[in-house]
């Protein structure tokens, strides 16, 4: 048995190799001569992905068995799980092959995919793969995938970098079925789901993205485990009052958001600039809502200080209401500064002409969740989603998904963009709004 969980890792390894050119794999001796052995196996399985994937859930349901007398072969475990992590986050090797030619605007997906490769190849301690792995933590930190941050973090604890993992991340014990690839998936996202929520600090977008995974992954998943997840939605037993249950701050905290915005206001003399790029479009259905990830590039200036954008989704009806009333939809900036902090510019979205900016991102909208997408040569540039005018409203208020992280800072503008009415019914999610929250005594400004 053991042996067999070896030849699946290096028959990995080798495909890895083989696919990156990586070739001065230096294993031990008794490493190499299997290798040889494998080389026929692992040829086969260059092709098929599917078969590769397929390998990584048969050793590790053996693992899973073999737990006990495996303290020896910790290690691999650890690093196998990582390889197993990053695929579920839906990269695939033909991904990696051809993210490694062009090897820039990497996502965070193909990172750890790489990471996990990288590891298998040149060892666990590999510069390379560890930074690859963080480079993927970083990116999905707000990105709002909980696949990857979990991919990631098992990674670099297989690699030996100190890091926290949510328990949720790590391994079943398995005892049931492991059988369903789905499954795995399912259970992953769930752990990232709450790290992520333990993270927080940063993460309107990771509170939305995470929310995707949660909600599905784990539901879906609870019918064979016990373990206790953390999962939402916006309505039924999981909905927004209920939220408070797994994620306090959202039922505890005093500044909150969203909120009906209505006066006295106190005047402002903050200036807010937007200096957003166009770029390749890159977009994923996280089961809470539909998101945009924005390249690096595109920035929010707030009285001079940088903060940049890193995603901006969607709504439906629109969170904030302004006078008791919300509009047909709102899209959140979600952009964030050096020191982490964050900063949300809503975008009040009202039925009427159709608007060509959702008429490019609807038509590559994928509809049911899953990973980001990429469509080929298509780009956008989110200022095309923003009125001319920026006067807005601002406050101090939280992530409105949980983990309902509070400390940051949102400017609602006032000047509404259109949106068809079929554009509103063409958005998958009926209902994905927060319900406003207790002003508590905080200052609602507006230049
Ligand atoms: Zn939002």
């Amino acid at each position: 048995m053991k042996r067999t969980i070896f030849e699946v890792i290096l028959a990995l390894a080798l495909i890895g190799a083989g696919a990156f050119g990586w070739t001065n794999l230096k294993g031990n001796q008794k490493a190499t001569a299997q290798l040889t052995e494998l080389q026929a196996a692992s040829d086969e399985a260059t092709k098929a992905v599917g078969e590769k994937e397929a390998a990584i859930k048969a050793a590790e349901e053996e693992m899973s068995a073999l737990r006990e007398e495996m303290a020896p072969l910790e290690g691999q475990v650890q690093q196998l799980s990582a390889v197993k992590a990053a695929m579920a986050t839906g990269v695939t090797l033909a991904d990696l092959e051809a993210a490694y030619k062009s090897q820039k605007n990497l996502s965070a997906e193909r990172q750890v995919g790489l990471g996990a490769l990288r590891m298998l190849t040149k060892g666990a301690d590999d510069p390379v793969a560890i930074e690859s792995f963080r480079k993927a933590l970083k990116a999905s930190e707000l990105g709002d995938r909980k696949n990857t941050i979990c991919a990631a973090q098992i990674g670099l604890a297989a690699a030996g970098e100190k890091i926290a993992i949510l328990p949720e991340c790590l391994p079943k014990p398995a005892k049931a079925k492991e059988d369903k690839g789905e499954k795995s998936g399912g259970e992953e996202k769930a752990a990232e789901k709450d790290a992520h929520s333990k993270d927080d600090g940063h993460d309107h977008g990771k509170g939305d993205a995470k929310g995707k995974d949660d909600g599905k992954g784990k539901a879906e998943e609870k019918g064979g485990h016990d373990k206790k997840v953390a999962h939402w939605s916006y309505e039924g037993d999981m909905g927004p009052e209920r939220w408070g249950k797994e994620f306090p701050t959202c039922a505890k905290g005093k500044a909150q958001s969203p909120l009906d915005i209505r006066g006295p206001f106190v005047k402002t003399r903050t200036v807010v600039t937007t200096d957003y790029k166009e770029g390749p479009l890159k977009m994923l259905n996280n089961g809470h809502t539909i998101q945009v990830n924005v390249p690096a590039g595109s920035k929010l200036r707030i009285d001079g200080i940088a903060y940049d954008l890193l995603q901006f989704h969607f709504h439906r009806p629109s969170e904030e209401k302004i006078d008791g009333k919300p509009m047909a939809m709102v899209v959140h900036f979600v952009h964030k500064n050096a020191e982490g902090k964050l900063a949300v510019v809503g975008v009040l979205l009202k039925e009427g002409n159709e608007n060509p900016g959702i008429k490019t991102l609807w038509a590559n909208m994928p509809m049911e969740e899953g990973p980001e997408v990429a469509p080929e040569g298509v780009n956008f540039n989110p200022a095309n989603l923003l009125p001319r005018e920026f006067d807005f409203y601002s406050y101090e208020g939280s992530l409105t998904t949980p983990p309902c992280t509070e400390g940051v800072r949102f400017f609602i503008l006032k000047t509404t963009v259109n949106v068809a009415k079929e554009q509103v019914n063409a958005f998958p999610f009926k209902r994905n709004a927060r319900p406003v929250q207790e002003l508590n005594g905080r200052e609602i400004s507006t230049n």
